[in-house]
């Protein structure tokens, strides 16, 4: 099966994580580098970058699923702002209500 490089992780603990959402989804994925790789003796595991590989005719399916963790990763970021549950619209922490739609 053709596998095509779908996202690179930044560590193990990540690839792992994505691994793990892609199986959900019944996506067969392959991780490539982070431990496998030659000559990282001196550098902790967990900041090499590990490639996520997926077979050919899942790749579109698999970039969404990259874009909701990726979407969700951002959210996890700003903490000060949030999004409203009516029109998705995003808000700065010290807005009571949505500037977009008022809810
Ligand atoms: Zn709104």
């Amino acid at each position: 099966m053709n596998y095509q490089l779908l996202y690179k992780a930044a560590n193990n603990h990540e690839a792992y994580f994505i691994k793990g959402l892609l199986n959900k989804n019944l996506i067969k994925s392959q991780l490539l580098g982070g431990n496998l790789s030659i000559g990282i003796g001196e550098l902790p595991v967990d900041v090499v970058q590990v490639n996520i590989l997926v077979p050919k005719n899942k790749y579109d399916e698999s970039k969404k699923i990259i874009a909701n963790y990726e979407n969700n990763l951002k959210l996890n970021d700003n903490l000060e702002e949030w999004l409203c549950e009516k029109c998705e619209n995003v808000n700065p922490f010290n807005f009571e209500i949505c500037w977009n739609c008022n809810n």
